[in-house]
């Protein structure tokens, strides 16, 4: 299956590095923030359908995340909330904009390896800059051919990338934890895929996996590769 591999293309968020988890820990921060106007629960749904409904403009990552909290904010408290909260929210997202970037178990070792043997890219969603200063703080951008910031990973994102490539969809392969992003389009192309599912997963990016043909192989972890590349 992997024969004709000339790409390892690799996800970003949650399967290089812990995402997901900052995010969690923030949406709880923000429901603390919110205890004055309403419960947990709803704080949380009110912040995930603006999220849902800001995508389209703001796009990914945490600058967007920043001004849903915001909105849901205004919104859930009538627009009365204290300005100290419209601080607290920002001064939380400029947190998780500072995060160090800690790689996750494997994947120095992965990069190191499969770089003498393939063209490695790293193929992800989010903010440009948010991104860029996260790939460079990894340490992984000596290893890679080329880097992909894409708006939406959908097929014609991947169509769009195989050919700035110059690749057909049997020489590439992706590797990342989120069904929806990094797997089924990628299947639908033809193209080879590795799900390596994070232990957390944003609620978007949920897909039941009984939507997919089979086609992909499923790792427990990122050093797995190695076994079959
Ligand atoms: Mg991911």
């Amino acid at each position: 299956m992997m024969r004709n591999i000339k790409i390892v293309a690799f996800d970003a968020d949650d399967t290089l590095w812990p995402n997901e988890d900052l995010f969690r820990e923030a949406e709880e921060h923000f429901c603390r923030l919110m205890q004055p106007y309403t419960d947990k629960d709803k704080a949380k749904e009110a912040l995930f359908s603006t999220e849902i409904n800001n995508l389209p403009l703001y796009g990914y990552g945490i600058k967007a995340f920043m001004l849903s909290m915001i909105e849901t904010a205004l919104k859930l408290s009538g627009g009365k909330m204290d300005s100290a909260v419209t601080e607290q929210i920002i001064s939380t997202g400029r947190a998780m904009l500072n995060q160090p970037v800690k790689l996750l178990p494997g994947a120095l070792p992965v990069f190191k390896t499969l770089s003498a043997k393939y063209k490695l890219v790293v193929a992800t969603k989010g903010d440009l800059l948010d991104q860029e200063r996260k790939l460079n703080k990894s340490g992984l951008t000596r290893y890679l051919h080329h880097i992909e910031i894409m708006s939406e990973k959908n097929i014609r994102g991947y169509k769009t990338l195989m050919r700035r490539l110059g690749v057909m969809p049997q020489e590439f392969l992706m590797v990342g934890n989120s069904l929806k992003s990094d797997i089924m389009p990628v299947v639908k192309l033809g193209a080879r895929a590795v799900w390596i599912p994070y232990s957390l997963t944003w609620q978007h990016e949920n897909l039941a996996t009984d939507k997919l043909s089979n086609g992909f192989i499923k790792m427990d972890k990122i050093a797995d590769l190695l076994k079959i590349l």
